[in-house]
């Protein structure tokens, strides 16, 4: 197996509305059939322009009341409320559930990387995002890569945040090993394994989370696998949402 290579895409300018990061980036990398390729999810909503100025919005009752209870901007914390379709905790943080199944502390709302003043929403159609762009570079290259949008999220139980992937194309989501036998030849019954969140994990490490300038990462010669798309756990699945949601309604 040849070894997998991991390069990180220097040089990319400061990203504005209606740049076409998916040709800065064919500009700047020789890509190949099968590479991956991961964009982090700011780069591709300032591209697209899913941004705000503080100042356009109005903080609603709600976001005063949970901006007071948290310490924050009421208008960021109106970002947030309308970037949620449900909201599942709101004090010590809020956590949010998006549209597409993604739950991320703040609905994933960022003022970092951006000027003073605004915000970045996640793209509110991601896996569309990311096949847009796997379209985008195959017609300007005529290499068909994967595509991975990633964003910087928390986590449960573990200190210290990890990328995940948020949107993909090209490759399912989940590695499914179930009914596989290990050395043993014991039959495997549980196992799923989220390859595109450890892809994006490790792109979100080349990527940094400062003034790296790093927004992409190209991965080559990752082995192939199989499985499945369904990575959000369906709601009676989802054993944390539930606790938490009782603890927060009693619901
Ligand atoms: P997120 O994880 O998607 O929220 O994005 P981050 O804000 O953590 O940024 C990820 C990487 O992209 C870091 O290396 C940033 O310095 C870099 N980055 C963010 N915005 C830009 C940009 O407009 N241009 C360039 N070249 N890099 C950026
Ligand atoms: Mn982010
Ligand atoms: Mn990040």
């Amino acid at each position: 197996m040849e070894p997998i290579q991991v390069t990180g895409i220097r040089g990319l300018p400061l990203i504005h509305e209606g740049d076409n990061i998916a040709a800065m980036i064919s500009e700047r990398i020789a890509v190949q059939d099968n590479d991956i390729l991961c964009i982090a999810s700011t780069v591709y909503s300032k591209a697209k322009g899913y941004t705000k100025t503080l100042a356009s919005i109005t903080a609603t009752d709600r976001a005063r009341r949970l901006g007071n209870l948290n310490g924050e901007d009421p208008r960021f914390v109106q970002a947030v409320l309308d970037a949620s379709s449900d909201i599942i905790m709101e004090h010590p943080f809020i956590l949010s559930e998006l549209s597409f199944g993604h739950i991320g502390v703040r609905a994933g709302v960022d003022q970092s990387n951006i000027e003073d003043g605004m915000v970045i929403f996640l793209p509110p159609d991601p896996m569309g995002a990311a096949k847009a762009v796997r379209k985008e570079i195959l017609t300007l290259s005529g290499k068909d890569t994967g595509v991975i949008i990633t964003d910087t999220c928390g986590r449960s139980f573990r200190r210290g945040q990890t990328g995940n992937a948020i949107g993909w194309s090209g490759f399912c989501a989940i590695r499914d090993f179930r009914g596989d036998t290990d050395l043993f030849g014991h039959v495997l019954k549980i196992t799923e394994e989220a390859v595109v969140d450890e892809i994006a994990g490790f792109a979100n490490f080349v990527m940094g989370e400062s003034d790296n300038g790093v927004p992409a990462v190209l991965f080559r010669n990752c082995p192939k696998w199989t499985g499945h798309d369904d990575l959000y756990f369906h709601n009676d699945e989802d054993i944390t949402k539930r606790l938490l949601k009782k603890e927060v309604n009693g619901d």
